[in-house]
């Protein structure tokens, strides 16, 4: 996976579009950057996003005719994104978390981990902890003793 400096777009990378850069002991204008007129700037933080985005799986032959529709509407509110930008938004939008396979499985791997610790940090109870709180003696310590002791206690309070 990409870190967030590899995912974003820049038009320069040397500055990172601040436009000044450290020369150890004092800053200064990017000598890489700072000589581009806004178009020339525009035009590269362009070709810098059509190197990193994501690229559509869809085309627009694909499009059912709400699609299209929406696709059009879409064109005319933002006159600045690209036509497969768009279609990334529209295949976005098809995406159904709850038909995602792959992903239901780790939701519930979460889930599974999520009921393991809720309330408290120490999973299920240790089999001769549950004998000893269902009453049974045995050769507990006293730590032991006064942990299951109050286990009970706060099962008590909580029923
Ligand atoms: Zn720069």
């Amino acid at each position: 996976m990409l870190n967030p400096v590899e995912r974003l777009a820049f038009a320069c990378r040397t500055c990172f579009d601040v436009g000044k850069v450290s020369f150890g002991t004092h800053d200064g204008e990017c000598p890489s950057c700072s000589s581009l007129t806004g178009g020339e700037r525009t035009a590269r933080l362009r070709a810098d996003t059509a190197q990193r985005v994501s690229k559509p799986g869809i085309r627009e032959s694909d499009l059912t005719t709400q699609e299209r529709e929406e696709f059009g509407r879409l064109r005319a509110c933002h006159t600045e994104a690209h036509s497969l930008t768009i279609l990334v938004w529209i295949e976005g939008r098809r995406y159904d978390p709850a038909k995602d396979v792959e992903f239901l499985a780790l939701c519930e791997r979460r889930l599974r981990k999520w009921r393991f610790l809720r309330l408290t940090n120490d999973g299920p109870l240790p089999g001769w902890a549950a004998s000893a709180l269902a009453g049974a003696g045995g050769d507990a310590s006293d730590v032991e003793r006064e942990w299951v002791d109050s286990l009970r206690e706060s099962r008590k309070r909580a029923a």
